[in-house]
């Protein structure tokens, strides 16, 4: 038997927080913990547990998915996230939804229930509401700093933010039988052009995951993990180059890097490697196992 590991993210980036953000962020990140390693404590998949913490972050305003994503630059929210499964190889995704209140339980009913792996704008909305999900005003997902931090890059010419965080959510974990799974849930950029389509929701950008080597969850500058394919690449380096979890993670953020991009990565294996890596000066994190949990945001 596997020792069940859970690793989320809540994005990176500056981070030069109040005390008090940086609470909230933290208590967020711990109720998202709390949720995965209810289920793989219970003996449940990591499939259902990277949902679990996944949905629990959607719904946190402090986090850029779901609930509190950021806004593109005419001023909607759009929102992209992907599942996988190691076991299979099986995915779903979807791509700029408006109000299903779960991108993320889009997704696995994308995975689930079509024969497709990524549905995008109107007909991702039109599955996911024939399957049931829970839809909700597109009000519902906005936050006053939200509209204040579009204004204030619009203002600044529409580029990105220096100070910018990313703060799209992920989790990754292993269960009891070594099976691995990825989660990805985002709001994108700020400012995003509308019909931009970031990394998270890509398989093999910004989630993957693979029995045969890791389960992976970016966060950042979206563009350059795509054209790094640094989801699918942490893996290939693993299996191809016999690489730790952590070697491959650092060789692809430094790739990310090279091509001008910014951002970090978690993963786990089957064997029970969990790590994670970032080129910003924060990443909001937490890793939980049957040993205990640990959430931070700068390095130690
Ligand atoms: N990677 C996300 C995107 O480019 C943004 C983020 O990590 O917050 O859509």
């Amino acid at each position: 038997m596997t020792n069940w590991q859970l690793v989320v993210h809540g994005g990176c980036g500056e981070l030069r927080l109040s005390p008090e953000e940086e609470g909230i962020g933290r208590a967020g990140i711990g109720a998202a913990l709390d949720a995965g390693a209810a289920v793989l404590a219970g003996g449940g998949t990591s499939l259902d547990a990277v949902e679990a913490a996944a949905r629990v972050l959607e719904d946190d305003p402090a986090f850029n998915a779901g609930r509190g994503s950021v806004l593109a630059h005419d001023g909607h929210i759009e929102l992209d996230a992907a599942i996988m499964d190691g076991r299979t190889r099986a995915a779903g995704a979807v791509a700029g939804l408006t109000t299903i209140r779960s991108p993320i339980g889009a997704a696995r009913a994308v995975m689930e229930h079509s024969p497709h792996v990524l549905l995008s704008f109107g007909g991702a909305e039109e599955f996911a509401r024939e399957h049931g999900l829970e839809t909700v005003d597109p009000s519902w997902f906005e936050i006053p700093e939200r509209r204040a931090q579009l204004a204030r890059v619009l203002a600044s010419g529409g580029g990105f933010d220096a100070d910018v965080k990313y703060g799209t959510i992920g989790a990754v974990a292993v269960d009891a039988a070594g099976h691995v799974a990825a989660a990805t849930s985002t709001g994108g950029l700020t400012a995003k052009r509308f019909g931009r389509i970031g990394d998270s929701p890509l398989i093999g950008a910004g989630t993957y995951a693979d029995d045969r080597s890791a389960a992976i969850s970016a966060t950042g500058s979206g563009e350059f993990f795509i054209r790094a394919a640094a989801g699918h690449e942490v893996g290939a380096r693993m299996r191809m180059l016999g690489e730790t979890l952590q070697q491959a993670i650092d060789a692809v953020l430094a790739d990310v890097k090279a091509l001008g991009g910014t951002g970090g990565l978690i993963g786990v294996s089957p064997t029970g490697e969990a790590a994670w890596g970032f080129t910003t000066r924060g990443m909001y994190r937490g890793r939980v196992s049957a040993a205990g949990r640990d959430v931070a945001v700068h390095d130690a």
